[in-house]
């Protein structure tokens, strides 16, 4: 039997479950608050400069799965890219993550690998044995030396607290590499969409079965019309915040236009505190087969996330856990919604998660219909 489906969000979640549900026979609608597609993947060409414009910060694409990574190519062409990250701290610029020549050049060291793994050691804090705050973590494994210069005053820009109130596992994903790799992501698959993420996104949702309705806020009450919603909007508002509002940090970016290469690279990140930016972003880099005259950058900023705001990294301390348990309660009981993606799981998610949790979500929910079973109520646990 088909049934009509309402996607709220035409970002990477709700194209790629809408298309496997309208290449199942069902009847989808799509429909965006914002006057475009792509979410937080949106890009555009800048008017004033031709450049391809990654408009909610930067995305490069990474993954390590196959089945992934063949599903966006078979959407668009990828054209070959490695994200090499800069950071500016106390008046030089080192190579990021913090590998070899950054070690080197840090310190005024010509260390070779094993002399390099010996000589963090012996600067590293061997008294914390069971690291449990951001900063004991990086404490304990590159010493106070890098942690404040590359990691302490970049963080509190970027989370508005001490790393004293950050759990030690977001330092656990920051490699420091014992090479001179410089490459930012360890995936197999690492690249660009030529054209940008939204020409991609908009081959996904170009289907007979599917229609895409912009500058469309989806509400609770809509739900009573369609069989079936996958919303992937912040999952307290559809719940219009009763329970109080998740909390988020959100981003200002300050936009600049410049004649010719204003910083070399893609993106360069500043660690000292009293810069209140955390990076620059110098948009023409991420696509290198291209050539502009002009450039467009984006100074940008990190702060509490207001109601007025666009939500960009949940928070997630005890605080905000506690209160989503709350409204997974609430999730489970709505009859016909299936929570989804970054903002309807409250999680940060990659591309290439967003894309594996959309298409197990969509299997599962035909997989459910087949057998008569009830679809779920997320398209992954959120706590
Ligand atoms: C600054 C930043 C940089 C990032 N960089 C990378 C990167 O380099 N590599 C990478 O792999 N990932 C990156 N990501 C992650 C990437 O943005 C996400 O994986 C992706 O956007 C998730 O897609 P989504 O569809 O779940 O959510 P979104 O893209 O947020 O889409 C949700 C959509 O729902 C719409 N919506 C919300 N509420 C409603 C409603 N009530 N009715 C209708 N529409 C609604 C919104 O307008 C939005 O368009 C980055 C994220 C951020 C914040």
């Amino acid at each position: 039997m088909s049934m009509n489906c309402l996607m709220a969000g035409a970002g990477l979640s709700g194209a790629v479950i809408g298309r496997m549900m309208a290449d199942h026979g069902h009847q989808v609608t799509v429909m965006d608050a914002r006057p475009h597609i792509g979410g937080n993947c949106h890009t555009e060409r800048d008017a004033e400069t031709g450049v391809l414009v990654h408009l909610y910060g930067p995305h490069i694409f990474h993954t390590d799965d196959q089945e992934v990574w063949d599903y966006v190519n078979s959407f668009t062409t990828f054209r070959p890219y490695q994200n090499r990250v800069k950071t500016t701290t106390r008046g030089a610029v080192y190579s990021l993550p913090i590998n070899l020549h950054t070690i080197n050049q840090f310190f005024g060291q010509t260390l070779r690998p094993d002399e390099a793994r010996a000589f963090l050691e012996s600067r590293a804090d061997t008294s914390i044995t069971d690291p449990r705050t951001f900063e004991e973590q990086a404490l304990r494994f590159v010493g106070r030396d890098l942690y404040e210069a590359f990691f302490k005053g970049y963080t509190v820009k970027q989370w508005g607290c001490s790393p004293t109130e950050l759990p030690a596992s977001i330092l656990k994903r920051l490699p420091v590499r014992f090479n001179y790799d410089d490459n930012y992501f360890f995936h197999r698959f690492q690249g660009m969409p030529e054209n940008g993420y939204t020409p991609m996104i908009e081959r996904i949702l170009d289907h007979p079965r599917i229609s895409v309705h912009l500058s469309a806020p989806v509400t609770r009450a809509m739900a009573a019309d369609y069989d079936r919603v996958f919303y992937s909007g912040p999952i307290d508002g559809w719940f219009d915040y009763s329970l109080g509002r998740l909390g988020y940090r959100t981003l200002d970016f300050e936009r600049f236009s410049h004649q010719g290469d204003w910083q070399g690279c893609a993106v360069m990140n500043y660690g000292d505190p009293d810069i209140p930016w955390t990076r620059i972003t110098e948009h023409k880099h991420f696509a290198p087969w291209e050539t502009h005259a002009g450039s467009l950058l984006y100074r940008e900023y990190s702060r509490a996330c207001g109601p007025d705001d666009i939500p960009y990294y949940p928070i997630r301390q005890v605080a905000e856990k506690t209160l989503l348990a709350q409204y997974v309660d609430l999730a489970t009981s709505e009859p016909n919604v299936t929570f989804t993606g970054r903002l309807g799981t409250y999680r940060y998610l990659d591309m290439d998660v967003t894309i594996r949790e959309a298409l197990d979500c969509a299997r599962t929910c035909l997989n459910a219909l087949a057998i008569g079973t009830p679809l779920p109520a997320f398209s992954a646990p959120p706590l």
